[in-house]
């Protein structure tokens, strides 16, 4: 029932898709294979190949430890690019520099068919080490996955654009994702969802050979209830259980957290090598690793494929900003502070117009605003915004903005942002 759904809603848009299609003499087979992928998640799974995933790992693991900064973490970075590109899949590094270091993540990027979309859904990964580790787990599991994947899935199209990202400097505080997610922020990079594996090769159990992890925090349960509903629908080609863990801030997802964006860290149940000089290619569980990334393609497909009808995002404030007298004044990012979760936080000293974009098929009814899951104010004519202030007693202190649209058929879309507020601003009756 759930595929069937979503053949009917694409099919409209296949019929826009395909005379451009058929003017063309010859009908490149990625094109044509757009068609056949709407039944056929079962064959991209049936594609993924146990032995080159775990010879990624083996290449991956034979750079050494890849603690960044070293000449090891970029040749990684390297090779890593060099793969993408050998598979014809459009790549690029994205350099950044932070906290005294300079380095690169890799963007893999096969962009999405439907030009009306600026979706993106991100799979990521990260390729450097802690020190005295090769990390073939930690995260070569998460790589190798990203590049098995990657290489399947460019030989179809999506509505939607899919980026494989493996960034450095994770072992040393997020830092590459930091810079990516902050970079995409400031870009209005309209990213949906990032999926996350990081040690996700390990298996020591039967219960551990059954189960991989999802941490996340309550915002992003959209993203698990997903990948449930895929894990049950394609059971009996995976045989994995998607297992529900509260959020864990230390992995590359939260980055993207910190900016607003949805996000999830994946991983395996057992506990693994991870940091340790027994995190070699021998510790990886083959069959558990093919699983694992089998779950992860059917994931990232089926989201890409999906239309998007009905999304609310924040115009302003801008996220990580100081804002004062409803002026953004300078960026106050706070790369380093991932684990106070002050990274990314918008600050306000006297009130600040807070303005959503709403994107609809349907017409919007209203859009409320919220602070700390309560309701305040609400607008019904665009363009929707409302001061942020409290309600019977000023805003002092850390707090979280919400906004939720609801449409005349009454689907529901909602956003969120941490601010930190010193205002005497409030409506008192
Ligand atoms: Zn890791």
């Amino acid at each position: 029932m759930f595929r069937r759904t979503i053949f009917v809603i694409n099919l409209t848009i296949l019929l826009m898709v395909l005379p451009i299609h058929n003017s063309s003499t010859e009908i490149p087979s990625k094109q044509m294979s757009y068609i056949d992928q709407l039944f056929d998640i079962e064959s991209m799974i049936s594609q993924i190949n146990s032995s080159t995933l775990y010879s990624y790992v083996e290449s991956l693991s034979s750079f050494g430890c890849r603690y960044t900064g070293t000449e090891n973490c970029s040749k990684a970075g390297e090779w890593i690019y060099d793969t993408f590109k050998k598979m014809g899949v459009s790549v690029s590094f994205h350099d950044w520099r932070y906290a005294g270091l300079t380095s690169r993540n890799v963007v893999a990027t096969i962009p999405g068919m439907d030009c009306s979309s600026t979706v993106e859904y991100l799979i990521t990964a990260h390729y450097d080490t802690s020190n005295g580790s090769i990390g073939s787990n930690d995260d070569g599991s998460g790589v190798a996955a990203i590049l098995e994947i990657a290489k399947i899935l460019s030989r179809y199209s999506f509505l939607h654009t899919i980026r494989f990202i493996a960034f450095s400097a994770e072992e040393i505080g997020t830092y590459g994702s930091f810079c990516y997610a902050r970079d995409a922020c400031r870009n209005n990079d309209n990213i949906r969802a990032v999926i996350n594996p990081d040690i996700i090769g390990g298996a020591y159990s039967e219960e551990g050979g059954n189960h991989l992890r999802f941490f996340y925090p309550l915002r992003s349960k959209w993203i698990v209830d997903f990948a449930q509903n895929i894990s049950l629908q394609f059971f009996d080609e995976i045989e994995l259980h998607v297992e529900m863990f509260p959020n864990y801030i230390g992995a590359d997802h939260q980055a993207f957290i910190d900016y607003g964006y949805d996000g999830v860290w994946v991983a395996q149940h057992d506990s693994s090598y991870a940091h340790t000089i027994n995190d070699t290619p021998e510790n990886i569980n083959k069959t558990y690793l093919t699983k694992s990334a089998k779950l992860l393609l059917a994931i990232i497909a089926q989201l890409a494929m999906q239309p998007v009808d009905f999304q609310i995002c924040f115009n302003t404030p801008y996220e990580g900003y100081g804002y004062m007298l409803n002026t953004p004044l300078f960026h106050m990012d706070f790369g380093k502070q991932w684990y106070t979760q002050l990274r990314g936080m918008t600050y306000i000293l006297g009130s600040a117009l807070t303005s959503v974009n709403v994107y609809a098929k349907d017409d919007v009814e209203y859009v409320i605003f919220c602070i700390d899951g309560n309701f305040i104010a609400w607008d019904s004519l665009p363009p929707y915004e409302w001061y942020i202030q409290g309600k019977h007693f000023p805003l002092l202190g850390r707090h979280f903005l919400q906004a939720y649209a609801v449409t005349k058929t009454g689907s529901i879309a909602t956003d969120e942002m941490d601010i930190y507020v010193l205002s005497l601003s409030c409506e008192y009756s």
